[in-house]
């Protein structure tokens, strides 16, 4: 049966990428039935939102939803696109690999890293208030709850896709409550995966430092809203930074597949940006829906593309566009034996 998915083109380079990574998730060989909605500033005009009611239903429907970058407009009044789908949505886990690709000019060459990061509490709850008119306090929401809960996702991940060991990264020697009772709670849940995921964990600043002078040592992190939302770039920025960073919000009811990088307006209609972010979020999809064998041979596609070096986009040192680039990974996806 056809998997229906909810697209978003989005704004700027969006619609390329988005064109581009569908034709790609297509020569997997797996069966879609994509349903294209306009989010952003260009429904702006007619539905006077850039995240129209139909949206959100759509992704409500389908229940996974795969979209371009979407560009936040400046002091007009309009929230975040990104920040109304995850709280509408209840996408409660933010999912960022970081996995070195060869051919990409960094520091390192064995980085495998999967950042779990809790995306509805701690303190960009935005509890803030000003206490007199020179201090103000910014409240840190910790709750049992929601840590058991990322924590579950967490471990669950790494058995669905192999992987070794879960970190807990945290400030539990300062915070003893609020970041305590994370810890707590990840350890708890660690009980249950005793035998299949080593579990350890590290406080945050240490975490950081470790990552920098040997990453390889580590595999899926989780960590609150705060840490989570700086150690992601952190990682990212180890494996060649946001054009090849892929991303997810996935909640009980959902999950949007959407790229790290914006909607880079001066790039936008020129065939130019780099679809490989857009790419390795659709591999998360597939990843979701179960299909890990087809995520790792289109992911393996988009390696061997840049790897090779002839078919890459500007910005990693080539002069292919982002529909070249795309033909090149569909015509290695269809060299390659289909598996599983
Ligand atoms: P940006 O990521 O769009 O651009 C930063 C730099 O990276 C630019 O030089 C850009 O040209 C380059 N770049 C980004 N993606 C690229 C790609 N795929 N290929 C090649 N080059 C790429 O960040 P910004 O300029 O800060 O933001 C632009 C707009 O995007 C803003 O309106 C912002 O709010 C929005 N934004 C949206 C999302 C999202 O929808 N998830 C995320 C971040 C920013």
């Amino acid at each position: 049966m056809a998997h229906r998915v909810t697209l978003i083109p989005g704004d700027g380079i969006g619609p390329e990428l988005a064109e581009a990574t569908r034709r790609v998730l297509d020569a997997t060989g797996i069966d879609f039935e994509w349903e294209v909605v306009e989010a952003g500033e260009a429904v702006i005009a007619e539905y006077g939102t850039p995240l129209p009611d139909h949206v959100l239903e759509s992704i409500k429907r389908n229940r996974i939803a795969i979209k371009g970058p979407i560009t936040t407009p400046v002091g007009k009044g309009f929230r975040s696109v990104n920040v109304t789908l995850r709280q509408a949505l209840g996408l409660y886990a933010n999912l960022r690999p970081a996995r070195s690709i060869k051919g990409l000019d960094t520091r390192y060459e064995d980085v495998d890293l999967v950042i779990v990061r809790e995306n509805t509490e701690d303190l960009y709850a935005g509890i803030e208030h000003m206490v007199g008119p020179d201090a103000a306090e910014s409240i840190k929401i910790i709750t049992r709850a929601a840590s058991e809960r990322i924590a579950r996702f967490a471990f669950d991940y790494a058995v669905a896709n192999g992987r070794r060991k879960v970190t807990a990264v945290h400030k539990a020697n300062i915070m003893k409550l609020s970041d305590g009772l994370f810890l707590e709670a990840c350890t708890t849940v660690a009980a249950d995966y005793a035998g299949k995921v080593e579990f350890e964990d590290r406080i945050v600043d240490n975490m950081c430092m470790q990552l920098v002078q040997k990453p390889d040592l580590y595999d899926v992190l989780v960590l609150p809203n705060l840490y989570g939302d700086i150690v992601s770039d952190l990682a990212a920025g180890l494996v060649g930074g946001l054009g090849v960073a892929p991303g997810a919000n996935i909640g009980t009811e959902a999950a949007v597949f959407e790229p790290v990088h914006g909607s880079a307006p001066k790039y936008a209609g020129q065939n130019k940006a780099n679809p490989t972010a857009l790419m390795l979020s659709g591999g998360l999809m597939l990843r979701h829906l179960g299909h890990v064998a087809e995520a790792e041979r289109m992911e393996q596609a988009v390696r061997d593309v840049i790897a090779e070096g002839t078919a890459t986009t500007y910005d990693l040192g080539g002069t292919a566009g982002t529909s070249q680039f795309a033909d090149a990974v569909i015509s290695r996806l269809e060299r390659a034996p289909t598996s599983a």
